[in-house]
C-alpha cells in the first residue's frame, strides 16, 4: 500500500491510497462513519425551563453539538470498569446551562454550556441552542459520552468520508482542440494551452464523462475511467478529532475486528478437531 497526503488541514484531510481494493475502502469509510467513537450529550436533567420549547427539543438539540473529545482519558460507557448506568469521572463529562434573559429577548448558544472539563467543549461556541423571550430562563445538566455513530448520528466523528477511483485522463491524436470539454467540464479540470487541451487539476475529475460525450470525435479524443486499486480518501471532520487521528483509529478498530474474526476461526476449529 502507498499512502500520500494530498491535503490537510484541521479539519480535512484528502489521501491517495495505492495498492488496495474496493472493499478495503469502503471498510475504512464504514469504520470511520459507524465505529470510530466521539463525545455527545446523551442525557440531560432539566432543572428548569421557562422558554417556549419542550425539554425534550432541547435535548435532541444539545446531542447534536459536536463536542472536542480525548480519547485517550475516557471510556466507552460500556468498556468502563465502573459498569454503571450513570458513569464515573473515566465515561461521563458533565456540562451545565445556566441562562435568563434578564434585560430582553436572547439567544442561548452553545457557548453558554459550562464543562466540567475545559477539554470537553462545543466545537464552536456559536451554536444556537434555544431563544428566550424576556424573564424566561433555562438551567440543566447534561451528561457527555463516548459513543458510535452505528447507535446515534451523533456520535459521528465526520459529517462526510468518502472515496473515489483515482482519475485517468487520456487526450488521444484525434483532439482537434475545439474546446468543448472545457465548457462542459463542471470542475475545470481541462485547460486549453497553446494548440492542445491539457489536465490542469486532474484530483478534482469526478469522473463524470461529460467532457467525453461532448467530444464530436469519432471514436472520442477523450477519454476518462478510474485508475485501478488507486483512490482519493476524503475525510471532514465535525472537529471533534483531528482528521487523521479519526482514520488511525479507524484502521486500528479494522486491526481488532480482523484479529477477532481469525480467533473465531481458530476455536471453530479447535472445536471440530
Ligand atoms: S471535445 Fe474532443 S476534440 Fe474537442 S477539445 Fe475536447 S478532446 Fe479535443
Ligand atoms: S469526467 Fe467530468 S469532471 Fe472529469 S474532466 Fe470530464 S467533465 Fe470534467
Ligand atoms: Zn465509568
Amino acid at each position: 500500500m502507498e499512502i500520500k497526503v494530498l491535503e490537510k488541514d484541521d479539519t480535512n484531510m484528502r489521501l491517495l491510497i495505492r495498492g488496495v481494493d474496493v472493499s478495503y475502502m469502503n471498510a475504512l469509510r464504514r469504520l470511520v462513519i459507524a465505529e470510530v467513537p466521539c463525545m455527545a450529550i446523551d442525557e440531560s436533567v432539566m432543572l428548569e425551563n421557562s422558554s417556549v420549547l419542550q425539554d425534550e427539543i432541547i435535548a435532541h438539540r444539545l446531542g447534536l453539538i459536536p463536542l472536542k473529545t480525548d480519547l485517550d482519558s475516557y471510556n466507552l460507557p460500556e468498556d468502563c470498569p465502573c459498569k454503571s448506568e450513570f458513569g464515573c469521572n473515566l465515561c461521563r463529562v458533565t456540562l451545565a446551562l445556566d441562562a435568563e434573559a434578564k434585560g430582553g429577548p436572547r439567544t442561548v448558544y452553545s457557548g453558554d454550556l459550562v464543562s466540567e472539563n475545559p477539554s470537553i467543549m462545543p466545537v464552536s461556541d456559536k451554536i444556537p441552542i434555544l431563544k428566550l423571550a424576556k424573564e424566561q430562563r433555562i438551567k440543566l445538566e447534561a451528561y457527555a459520552r463516548l459513543g458510535k455513530g452505528k447507535n446515534h448520528a451523533k456520535w459521528q466523528p465526520v459529517s462526510m468520508c468518502a472515496y473515489k477511483y483515482f482519475p485517468k485522463i487520456e487526450i488521444g491524436r484525434r483532439c482537434d482542440v475545439c474546446g468543448k470539454c472545457i465548457d462542459v467540464c463542471p470542475r475545470r479540470v481541462l485547460v486549453k494551452t497553446g494548440n492542445k487541451i491539457e489536465v490542469r487539476d486532474q484530483i478534482s475529475c469526478t469522473l463524470c464523462q461529460d467532457c467525453a460525450e461532448v467530444c464530436p470525435q469519432e471514436p472520442r479524443a477523450i477519454t476518462v475511467s478510474g485508475e485501478e486499486n488507486a483512490f482519493i480518501f476524503n475525510v471532514e471532520s465535525t472537529n471533534v478529532l483531528p482528521p487523521e487521528r479519526i482514520v488511525t483509529e479507524a484502521i486500528k478498530i479494522l486491526d481488532k475486528q480482523l484479529k477477532e474474526l481469525e480467533s473465531q476461526i481458530k476455536v471453530r476449529k479447535s472445536e471440530k478437531a
